[in-house]
């Protein structure tokens, strides 16, 4: 059987790996975006036992899946190990990512032409974020939350 009558074949699930710590507006938009494209979009949380988050990972898993009660096109799972291996695990030929600068396209570049190599059936797809939410990182939201601030303008609404 061939690489092009394999992937044509394949169901549309994209995986959208990240660290969601936290899951942000600029997540939730990416997500409802790919939702026009994919049958299924499984939302894939990194676990690393080595480098726990700010937020616990069955929070984060928590808090997505109420996000979403409403969307039974999209997934919500926790995951460690290599992103390719999980897509196949999970019969994906899609891996989703979102680009803010073009630090993000460079980052983004190296792992996706990385992917490639290693499973070349699998294709990684990019949305643009939205410019209203270019500056919403889960790194800055956390740091918001650590000194006490509100971040509810950055996380989807009643998602904490
Ligand atoms: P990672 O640790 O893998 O970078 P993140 O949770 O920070 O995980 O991000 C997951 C994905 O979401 C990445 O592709 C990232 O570029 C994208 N992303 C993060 N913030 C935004 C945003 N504000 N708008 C659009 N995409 C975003």
């Amino acid at each position: 059987m061939s690489l092009n009558y394999k992937i044509r074949n394949m169901n549309k699930t994209a995986v959208f790996p990240g660290s969601f710590d936290p899951f942000t507006i600029g997540h939730e938009s990416i997500v409802n975006r790919a939702l026009s494209l994919f049958d299924t979009v499984i939302i894939a949380i990194g676990s690393n036992s080595q480098k726990p988050g700010y937020f616990p990972d069955n929070k984060r898993k928590e808090w997505i899946e109420k996000i979403f009660m409403h969307e039974p096109k999209v997934i919500v799972e926790v995951f460690d190990g290599l992103t390719v291996e999980f897509c196949k695990r999970k019969n994906a030929g899609f891996i989703l990512r979102g680009l803010r600068t073009s630090a993000d396209f460079e980052y983004e570049r190296a792992i996706a032409q990385i992917n490639k190599e290693i499973s070349p059936q699998i294709e990684s797809v990019f949305f643009l974020t939205l410019p209203e939410h270019t500056h919403i990182t889960s790194t800055l939201v956390r740091e918001v939350h650590m000194h006490g601030g509100d971040i509810t303008k950055f996380v989807p609404e009643g998602m904490m």
